[in-house]
């Protein structure tokens, strides 16, 4: 019998649009379906408890997908070029198939890997499917990284977007049977309090749940999604998002396969291309924040713009302290940042528009460094994503490449008055104010109290007072940004 070809998963839980998978099948030799959980490679950036469920459900979904292909899902656990190479050797495999990935702990895995397979007789290949275009084969007329969106977006869309390829229809298992651990030996769960519990309320993590979501999408949200995408909803309502980003993030279903599903209705119905324009825009959001991390791999932890390394954060102390746990728990008195807040604590996932407004209230209002709410975003969020976790936040910072200007500073109140003006998502996550009226949904420390005590709110008491004013903290954050723009000139 031929060599078995070995398929290493990782941030690509699926089997339809599966390059390396697709060519496995189409060799017709017997294929290996691997997923190897290497939790010390990723240092600083272990997954958060959020991803760690989804993780744990996602695997399960893939191997009963495999499995209904005739074939099976290994796992291990550990170092990765080891557990491959081990793997390798053992069945005889002379070519190992993955996608490539583009964070730069998975290129380094990639790159020890290959060099471990040097005079070993077994060929790695990577193919692609993470992404709509590799960030090496996008760059400027000077061949640099781009770092202004708008370009980037003029050169992605010059260039042709893969064809998305179909899943397998059967898959030959290898003659030697291999062992395998189980999810359940991982403990991805065992950080699970009260609120992850409700994430299985919410999502339903693996390829097919996915595909439902894009399909649910491009009927339903689709048309109006350029008009609609910045108005958070309650979790019960038809979003005007696709909420397709924790599945884009494990790869259970490929940004080209989203790409093609919103251009082919675009040819099919002139009336809807701008929601599918802007959605495709949006998917490409998700490149640019890729391309950015892959030609600068410190940006997680250091700012694109330098001269934010000066920026005169508040130092910590205990007042501080108190502002990140307010901050953290959607205890601010904002009503739109304390939704948001309460919005992520619970589903694991927050509307994007209020995710700026959150993460400007933290880096302008109280002035605390952005790495705390990433991190805090990270173990939070089913789609923390590295790229574009980092990106989203320096973005809102302004320390990012084509950031938002630091002095533009969300105002909490106008964003919740423009954004939910009639208070329904701000009702639905912050109850304590519900009876408020629409006047003063984002302003309930200015309802007349009269109105507030039939009703027995207490601002200050049933509901905290704002941590800090909005004016006063603005002019704040001004001063501090003018420090470090003397600083630069
Ligand atoms: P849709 O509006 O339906 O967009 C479709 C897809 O495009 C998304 O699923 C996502 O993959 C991509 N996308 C959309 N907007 C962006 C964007 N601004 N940047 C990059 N990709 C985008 N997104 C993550 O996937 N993971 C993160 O960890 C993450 N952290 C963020 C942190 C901050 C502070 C900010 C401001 C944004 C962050 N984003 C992150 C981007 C964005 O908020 C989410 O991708 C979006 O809200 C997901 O919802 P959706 O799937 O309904 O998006």
């Amino acid at each position: 019998m031929s060599a078995p070809i070995l398929v290493w998963f990782r941030n690509d839980l699926r089997l339809t649009d599966h390059p390396a998978l697709h060519q496995a099948e189409k060799k017709g030799v017997p294929v290996i379906c691997l997923y190897v959980f290497d939790d010390e490679a990723s240092g600083l950036w272990s997954m958060g408890t959020a991803s760690r469920w989804w993780l744990h459900h996602s695997l399960i979904a893939l191997r009963t997908d495999l499995r209904q292909l005739g074939s099976d899902l290994i796992l291990r656990s550990g170092n990765t070029t080891e557990i491959l190479i081990d793997i390798a050797v053992q069945t005889r495999v002379e070519e190992i198939y993955c996608s490539k990935q583009f964070e730069p702990r998975a290129s380094a895995i990639e790159r020890g890997l290959r060099q471990s397979l040097e005079n070993k007789n077994i060929t790695l290949h990577c193919f692609p499917g993470q992404l709509l275009h590799s960030p090496e084969r996008l760059c400027t007329k000077i061949r640099k990284p781009y770092k202004v969106y708008t370009p980037f977006w003029r050169a992605l869309t010059a260039a042709e977007i893969r064809t998305p390829k179909p899943a397998p229809t059967k898959l030959l298992m290898p003659e030697i049977s291999l062992k395998s651990e189980t999810v359940e030996d991982w403990n991805l769960l065992s950080n699970v309090s009260d609120w992850t519990e409700k994430l299985y309320e919410i999502w339903k993590p693996g390829e097919k749940s996915a595909r439902q979501r894009l399909k649910a999408f491009i009927e339903n949200s689709a048309a109006t999604y350029h008009l609609d995408r910045d108005q958070p909803r309650q979790p019960n309502a038809v979003p005007g998002t696709s909420k397709l980003s924790p599945h884009l993030h494990f790869g259970e279903i490929s940004p080209a396969e989203c790409w093609h599903a919103a251009s082919l209705k675009v040819v099919q119905n002139l009336a809807e291309s701008k929601g599918l324009e802007t959605f495709r825009k949006e998917l490409a959001w998700r490149d640019f924040s890729y391309h950015l991390l892959h030609h600068t791999p410190s940006l997680p932890t250091q700012p694109f713009r330098e001269q934010f390394v000066n920026f005169p954060w508040r130092a910590q102390s205990e007042i501080r302290d108190v502002q990140l746990k307010a901050w953290q728990n959607g205890n601010t008195g904002y009503p739109i940042v304390d939704a948001g807040m309460r919005e992520l604590r619970t589903t694991g996932w927050m509307h994007n528009r209020v995710r700026m407004v959150v993460a400007s209230f933290l880096t302008k209002h109280l002035l605390i460094p952005w790495q705390l709410g990433q991190a805090w975003f990270w173990d939070h969020l089913v789609d923390a994503d590295l790229a574009s976790n980092t990106a989203g936040w320096q973005w809102v910072s302004g320390c990012g490449a084509d950031a938002a200007p630091y002095f533009r500073i969300f105002n909490p109140i106008t964003q919740g008055q423009k954004f939910d003006p009639n208070g329904e998502y701000v009702r639905f996550w912050v109850p304590e104010i519900r009876i408020v009226p629409n006047k003063f949904i984002h302003t309930p420390w200015l309802c007349p109290e009269d109105i507030l005590n039939v009703h027995e709110v207490k601002i200050g008491s049933t509901y905290p007072k704002p941590i800090v004013d909005h004016k006063q903290a603005r002019i704040e954050a001004l001063n501090a940004y003018k420090k470090i723009k003397s600083i630069s000139h």
